[in-house]
């Protein structure tokens, strides 16, 4: 297992490799930024692009979805999968937000994971994406690469993940660190084939050291 200071380290070093890392999701207000991320539930954020600039114009606001049924939301995302609990999710998050929140999505994680349809990753996404709220969000790129680095063990959540990270990590980096290590885990650390080669991090990665022996 890595300790605090080499987590720290090899998320920096991440971090150094995609500086400009940014959100991939196309969404410009908290409430389109909280659609899209309960949308790429198991969905890729392309395919999530791909049906929300049509959704967005045909349901402006909170208000308008709550007044919709699940079945006038559903054509707008048939082609995700899961469109069919997620039109009711959205139906029932923009009801929700009419009646509780005036309207507004919620700034902090008991309020988020309080809405239809969103769970802690989710919350921690809307957190630092639409508040700039320090929060770690892990998803099936970081749970591969926390345990691949031996950040976590095989056999952990994703929360003791998301604990040892923000322990290791300032505040002041985790929005950051959170999109590049999911940039990395694409291009670098991709679940079939991993770039152990030529990855920076092989010296302290025993899971890449295996790879490049048996290669
Ligand atoms: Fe991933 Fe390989 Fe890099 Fe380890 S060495 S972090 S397994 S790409």
């Amino acid at each position: 297992m890595l300790n605090q200071a080499q987590t720290k380290w090899a998320v920096e070093a991440i971090m150094k490799l995609y500086p400009h890392a940014r959100p991939s999701l196309d969404a410009r207000t908290p409430f389109q930024i909280a659609v899209s991320v309960l949308l790429s539930a198991q969905a890729t954020d392309v395919s999530v692009n791909k049906v929300t600039p049509i959704l967005f114009a045909a349901f402006e606001t909170p208000a308008d979805f709550a007044k919709a049924t699940p079945e006038a939301v559903e054509p707008y995302i048939k082609s995700i999968g899961l469109y069919h609990n997620k039109a009711k999710h959205i139906v029932a998050l923009s009801q929700k937000l009419v009646s509780d929140f005036n309207g507004e999505i919620p700034h902090t994680m008991a309020e988020l994971t309080s809405l239809p349809g969103i769970g802690r990753k989710s919350a921690s996404v809307i957190l630092g994406d639409a508040f700039g709220v320090p929060a770690f969000a892990v998803d099936t790129h970081i749970t591969r690469i926390a345990k691949r680095l031996r950040i976590a063990k095989d056999k952990d959540s994703v929360l003791q993940i998301e604990k040892n990270i923000t322990k290791a990590l300032p505040k002041s980096e985790w929005i950051d660190g959170h999109h590049a290590m999911i940039y990395f885990g694409r291009e670098v650390c991709s679940a079939r084939q991993p770039h152990c080669a030529t990855c920076p991090l092989l010296k302290i990665c025993a899971h890449g050291q295996a790879v490049m022996d048996r290669d």
